[in-house]
């Protein structure tokens, strides 16, 4: 049996068409695109194609901006210590607050809680059956004190997807600024910049069949942002450094694919998924967020009396890779904001009916 791959909220494959994009710049195509001779030079139609791909799978205003970073970690954290920055020289620091959710992803989880130390006051909306509870958000949200509005857009673990919409609306009429972890939205559900008010966004190539080490933060036109980075004036002087061609150009297609196809691969993996999903609930599994709008990938769930750890191991002794939640906190699962216990099973365009089946065959040897 081949092993099969059922952890696509950690990570992708990278898709033979980005990798076969990338290759000249390892290569023959090496320059750096800000020398101005025929080596550097050589990179920039490459850079020009990824930036279009980039702005057209976004929607992006031609005036918003688009940072390519070394992924979600770097972008969230920049927008998260730019508005540290701005606070560090208000007067009176009576904006003091961000509101944002419990389920965070560590990566804006523990950039947040750094914050505290610097007199930021970090509120985090409770959950309400899998999801944010959208009245206490209106009950809690003053807009005079309120720094920034931060929250995961597409939960990594379940799957949930927040009402960001309304959130987003009530941010933009109170002029509050709103950024969002959208890591695990590219090409598995709409994410049109257009649509949705948002000033930042946050994402990782390696989410959606593009290389690791790479990825974006969206600043729409006006929004604020102070670097994290100072040094040369590459992207537009937002972060410094020479730029990393292959994954920029490795980026660019990754989301023009991802997004070209997403109604076709949506419609695949939802399939996979409610065939999974019905025969778990048959075997008595509980599934996480069941009620909830969730991404078409996920599945959070657990088995009676079965160890969610157990679970994972003897898949994996199977050939099968599981995992019991985000990659980044699963040593901190039993922390209290993170009681749900469970085994996450997230599919890609590349898993197939055969996966469901074998996973589904294991699964029952535990009952
Ligand atoms: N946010 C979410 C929701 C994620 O799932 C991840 C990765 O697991 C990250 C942020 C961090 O992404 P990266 O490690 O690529 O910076």
């Amino acid at each position: 049996m081949n092993p099969i791959y059922l952890d696509n909220n950690a990570t992708t494959m990278l898709d033979p068409s980005v990798k076969e994009v990338m290759e000249p710049f390892f290569s023959s195509h090496f320059g750096n695109a800000n020398s101005p001779h025929l080596f550097g030079t050589d990179t920039h139609e490459a850079l020009d194609i990824a930036s279009n791909q980039i702005y057209n799978a976004l929607n992006l205003d031609d005036e918003d901006t688009f940072v390519v970073t070394s992924g979600a970690t770097e972008s969230i954290n920049t927008v998260h210590k730019s508005i540290l920055f701005d606070f560090l020289q208000q007067e009176n620091k009576k904006k003091n607050k961000i509101i944002t959710t419990s389920f965070e992803h560590s990566a804006s989880d523990k950039s947040l809680q750094f914050l505290k130390s610097f007199g930021i006051e970090i509120i985090e909306v409770p959950i309400k059956d899998d999801n944010i509870d959208l009245d206490i958000f209106k009950e809690i949200f003053n807009p005079d004190e309120t720094l920034l509005i931060s929250m995961i857009y597409a939960q990594n673990e379940t799957g949930v997807i927040v009402p960001l919409h309304e959130i987003a609306n009530i941010a933009q009429q109170y002029k509050v600024p709103i950024h969002s972890d959208a890591t695990q939205c590219v090409g598995k559900m709409g994410l049109d910049l257009q649509e949705i008010p948002l000033d930042y966004i946050s994402l990782s190539a390696h989410k959606f069949h593009g290389p690791k080490g790479v990825g974006g933060l969206y600043i729409k036109k006006n929004a604020p942002l102070t670097p994290l980075f100072h040094g040369g004036n590459q992207m537009g002087g937002f972060r410094a450094g020479t730029l990393n061609t292959a994954g920029i150009v490795g980026l660019g297609k990754a989301i023009q694919i991802a997004t070209e196809t997403k109604e076709q691969n949506i419609q695949h993996i939802k399939s996979l998924k409610q065939k999974f999903e019905e025969e778990l609930l048959a075997m008595g599994a509980h599934i996480y967020g069941a009620t909830q709008d969730r991404l078409c990938n996920t599945t959070f769930m657990s088995l009676p009396s079965v160890d969610h750890d157990y679970i994972v191991w003897h898949l994996n002794k199977n050939q099968i890779a599981a995992a019991t939640g985000s990659a980044c906190t699963s040593q901190i699962l039993s922390k209290t904001k993170l009681q749900r216990q469970g085994v996450r099973f997230s599919l890609s365009k590349y898993s197939s009916e055969n996966d469901i089946d074998q996973t589904l065959e294991c699964l029952k040897k535990l009952l």
